[in-house]
């Protein structure tokens, strides 16, 4: 997905941690490696089994944004993720392109988590409105999305939950 639009990557990041697979034991750290681009060179991308929980609980809160009803819930939730994060913004253009970056350089990888996720976010959903997070419709699924669309109508995560609900209401239009 394209989420230039929204001037900020960084959701991207909380995205993908709302729906990253919690099974395997130090899931934590393998999703840090498979993102190790939001970290500093450097980083010890590797977290203790007490930072996977809290790594853990601010997916939790992202996921608690998206499924928020109200905007008085959206501000409560969003703060109470934002009270995690220790802000130290700073521009960079490591890979060439000029962005913020909102963690200090020296940060732990879960702090630099923490405070990526929750800043760009926030960002977001300040920017462009939390009916722009929503939790994918499609049955089995319920992975959070940002709805990145022109008239922001999306109600999937994917084209595939999109097309695999179409033939779903399809067939069961042909039944009835
Ligand atoms: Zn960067
Ligand atoms: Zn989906």
């Amino acid at each position: 997905m394209d989420y230039d639009d929204y001037g900020s990557d960084a959701v991207e990041l909380a995205v993908d941690l709302a729906n990253a697979d919690r099974d395997a034991d130090g899931w934590a750290s393998t999703f840090c490696a498979v993102h190790h681009e939001w970290f500093t060179e450097g980083t010890v991308l590797e977290l203790s089994r007490r930072e996977t929980t809290a790594a853990g609980s601010t997916g939790d809160l992202v996921r608690a944004v998206a499924l928020a009803g109200s905007q008085a819930e959206v501000v409560e939730r969003l703060n109470a993720l934002l009270a995690l994060a220790s802000p130290k913004p700073y521009a960079t253009d490591h890979d060439g392109a000029l962005h913020l970056h909102y963690a200090a350089p020296e940060a732990g990888a879960l702090e630099q988590l923490t405070t990526t996720v929750a800043m760009g976010l926030s960002q977001v959903v300040v920017q462009h409105g939390w009916q722009r997070l929503g939790v994918c419709a499609a049955e089995g699924c319920g992975n959070v999305y940002l709805d990145t669309s022109r008239n922001g109508s999306r109600r999937y995560c994917s084209n595939t939950c999109s097309s695999r609900s179409t033939v779903a209401a399809y067939r069961a239009r042909q039944k009835g």
